[in-house]
């Protein structure tokens, strides 16, 4: 679960930068699908940002998965990191590491077994469809194969908290549908996810409950 109380966020932290988020308050309980939705520029990437702790709120109270992030220590921040998947618009895929490589990432850095990783890895990208790629450099593959190893990299681990910003953008409409389902999935084995889209459409075909921004403030929230 996550909860933000009062949360507002200005780039560069400058005060007199027109604020990305004002005065969020949302409280996401544990194993729930939530939408993220609002126009380009309403701070959907910016909340997403703050939930993936890359970017620090300017001022108010963060809480992902019981931690009160502005008061935590480093350790505790990584410690908390480690359960957090993120998917990232851009992918963000190591362009000089396999697929392979790049998949198994996550679990490397929690030091499991190779056997175990190799076997995780081949059944998360035959699930996602990629699994005669394995060798392939990112450059080498199409923008929807590149979110398919980014959604496969941040739901290897099965994090706790989930954020995906836009990924469906380069999935073609069975792709998409299938990644909703794997997203259900792991909502009902306990993941918390929130899916940043500015597709009505998508949004139309699958209705879950949703948290929509405009221009930086909340303007509807499930509850
Ligand atoms: P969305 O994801 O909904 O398109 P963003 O969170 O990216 O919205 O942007 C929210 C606001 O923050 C916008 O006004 C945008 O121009 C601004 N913004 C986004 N990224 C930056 C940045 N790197 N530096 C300064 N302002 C930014
Ligand atoms: P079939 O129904 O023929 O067994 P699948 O439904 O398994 O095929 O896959 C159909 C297509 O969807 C494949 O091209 C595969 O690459 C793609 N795909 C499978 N799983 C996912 C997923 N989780 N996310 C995105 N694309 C997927």
């Amino acid at each position: 679960m996550f909860r933000l109380h009062d949360v507002s966020y200005a780039y560069g932290g400058s005060r007199t930068a027109q604020a990305a988020l004002s005065h969020i308050s949302l409280d996401v309980p544990q194993g729930e699908f939530r939408w993220l939705l609002g126009p380009s520029g309403a701070g959907k990437s910016s909340l997403l940002s703050i939930l993936a702790l890359e970017a620090q709120a300017s001022a108010g109270m963060v809480e992902i998965l019981g931690v009160p992030v502005m008061q935590a220590r480093r350790g505790a921040l990584a410690r908390l990191r480690r359960r957090i998947g993120a998917v990232y618009q851009d992918f963000r895929l190591l362009p000089d590491l396999n697929v392979f490589d790049n998949v198994a990432l996550p679990l490397r850095l929690q030091h499991r077994a190779e056997a175990e990783i190799s076997h995780e890895v081949h059944a998360i990208m035959k699930w996602v469809g990629l699994e005669t790629r394995l060798d392939a450099l990112p450059p080498q593959l199409s923008g929807g194969e590149q979110q398919r190893v980014a959604i496969a990299r941040a739901v290897i681990y099965r994090p706790a908290l989930l954020v995906a910003d836009e990924p469906t953008n380069a999935l073609d409409d069975r792709q998409a549908a299938r990644l909703l389902a794997m997203f259900h999935r792991l909502a009902e084995l306990g993941t918390t996810i929130v899916v940043a889209t500015h597709n009505d459409s998508i949004v139309r075909k699958y209705p879950a409950p949703a948290i929509e921004l405009a221009h930086g403030h909340l303007v509807r929230d499930y509850r």
